[in-house]
């Protein structure tokens, strides 16, 4: 399988090896698949988790060996990381739950991130890169975490992690600040996510930089989920959770299901749609967005117009305005004409916003629903699905949940619907015990985790419950412009 961009019209391919330890394509575009393998449903039947993350990396890493796929799906998913299942799927309500945080960290990154490091050492044995990798992140929480856990001592890698000072969750702040390894460096930044993010990505395209980076053979590679890396392993999952309907749910092989994922940078979405691409039989993609609605109103309306007011919501890790992955569909509902892409990424750049045609727009609209829930909304779908079904949802997950009542209120669409549960609602204990009226005013973050495994008679999960004996670093915090800087100095450049 060779790798495309979506912006380069030439279209010069890559490995899927490159592609993973480029991150990102020299034009700015995004690395895709050259084409879209199908992968036979048949098949789904007598696999496992295992069994298909091994199949479906498989036909994307055309340029990895059978034992180099089998040595990275065993590292990346031990039961004693994972659980047994990796990632049940629990009917509540009327949907079914997609459960994604019972990795490490206790939010669905983990699924990626447990698998990118691995991909990315592959990678730079297969292609004889003898630079070491340095990853920077830009965070709103979760992949901040998840992206420590997953480099924390890797041989050859280092990673810096950039985050909203005042964007994250207690917990998730602690998460990261708790993080061991000699080669993990994290960096507060005076700002939200898209500063963050605009800065990394300005400390990539930095041709200085890069030439002082070659001078120390080092390298830098991306963790965010433009990385295919980060795509691949979250393909796996949907087709997954369609194996378990088959199987416990009584769901008619090849019959069609809905799929509805929380969104921010639109790369969990992404990957159930390249799985619908593959054959999986997904009719419709329900896109949830939290206040930050610029997805929602770009899939009604054709318009992405990202001047509008930031709002940091009880959601963090989906207040984002600048959708990355967004381009990579776009790319797709273009027919794959990266002239179109780059000509809209361009204009957004440049002008905050563009407009998808109404041909094109009409064909989104086919393939995909968005709609929007507030803090309140999401506050009361907490409180509503504890009461009737005894089951806590996070604050994106509520997010998603509330858009998918609505959906198939607007629609009446019956099918069976697969909801991505993103994380654990105890990184979000505060929220989430203020959305059942429980008063945990003046409580700390452990404090909170108590109360709310005690009133809801559910268990913390591991990982949270020891944060709190573990040392923790000291919180450094800088100013935007002066992330460039920052890297050097963490890295010694001279
Ligand atoms: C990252 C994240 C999301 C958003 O996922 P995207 O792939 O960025 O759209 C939703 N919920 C949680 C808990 C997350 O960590």
């Amino acid at each position: 399988m060779e790798y495309i961009s979506t912006r380069n019209i030439a279209a010069t391919a890559c490995s899927s090896a490159q592609a993973i330890i480029a991150g990102i394509a020299p034009d700015g575009g995004l690395y895709v698949p050259k084409n879209f393998p199908a992968y036979d449903l048949a098949k789904l039947k007598d696999n496992d988790y295992l069994g298909l993350a091994k199949d479906i990396f498989g036909l994307y890493l055309s340029d990895f060996n059978k034992q180099q796929i089998e040595a990275i799906v065993k590292a990346a998913y031990p039961e004693s990381a994972f659980g047994r299942d990796i990632a049940p799927v629990q009917k509540v309500g009327d949907f079914y739950l997609l459960e994604l945080f019972h990795g490490p960290t206790a939010a669905f990154k983990d699924m990626a991130l447990q698998a990118l490091p691995h991909l990315l050492t592959t990678s730079m044995a297969l292609t004889g890169q003898k630079d070491d990798v340095v990853i920077l992140v830009a965070t709103s929480g979760d992949t901040g975490k998840a992206a420590l856990e997953g480099f924390c001592d890797v041989e050859h890698c280092s990673i810096i992690v950039f985050y909203p000072a005042d964007g994250v969750s207690e917990i998730q702040e602690k998460q990261m600040l708790t993080t061991g390894g000699q080669n993990t460096t994290i960096i507060a930044v005076n700002g939200n996510f898209d500063d963050c993010q605009t800065a990394v990505k300005q400390v990539f395209a930095d041709q200085q930089l890069a030439t002082k980076m070659a001078n120390h053979n080092l390298s830098f590679s991306s963790a965010n989920s433009i990385n295919f890396g980060r795509l691949l392993p979250q393909i796996v999952y949907y087709f997954d959770a369609y194996r378990q309907l088959c199987l416990k749910h009584n769901l008619p092989l090849g019959e069609a299901i809905d799929v509805a994922v929380p969104t921010g940078n639109f790369g969990n979405i992404l990957a159930a749609f390249y799985a619908k691409q593959m054959g999986l039989p997904i009719a419709n993609l329900i896109c949830a967005s939290n206040s930050n609605d610029v997805l929602a109103d770009a899939i009604s309306t054709g318009l992405y117009n990202r001047k509008r007011p930031f709002y940091q919501t009880g959601s963090p890790s989906m207040d984002i305005l600048v959708s990355s992955n967004f381009e990579r569909f776009l790319y797709e509902i273009y027919g794959r004409d990266a002239a179109a892409t780059a000509n809209a990424m361009q204009k957004l750049n440049s002008e905050g916003q563009f407009t998808i045609e109404a041909e094109t727009c009409q064909k989104m609209q086919a393939l995909i629903y968005g709609g929007k829930a507030d803090d309140q909304q999401a506050a009361v779908t907490i409180k509503d699905i504890f009461a009737k079904h005894n089951y806590v949802l996070d604050p994106h997950t509520a997010v998603g949940y509330y858009v998918a009542q609505q959906y198939q209120a607007e629609t009446a669409a019956k099918r069976p619907l697969v909801l991505a549960s993103t994380a654990s609602p105890y990184k979000f204990a505060n929220t989430v015990l203020k959305a059942l009226d429980i008063d945990c005013q003046g409580l700390n973050g452990s404090e909170q985790l108590q109360l709310l495994a005690q009133k809801t008679v559910t268990n913390i999960p591991n990982s949270l419950a020891k944060i709190n004996n573990l040392p923790q670093r000291v919180k450094t915090i800088i100013n935007k412009e002066e992330i460039a800087a920052t890297v050097a100095k963490v890295l010694e450049l001279k």
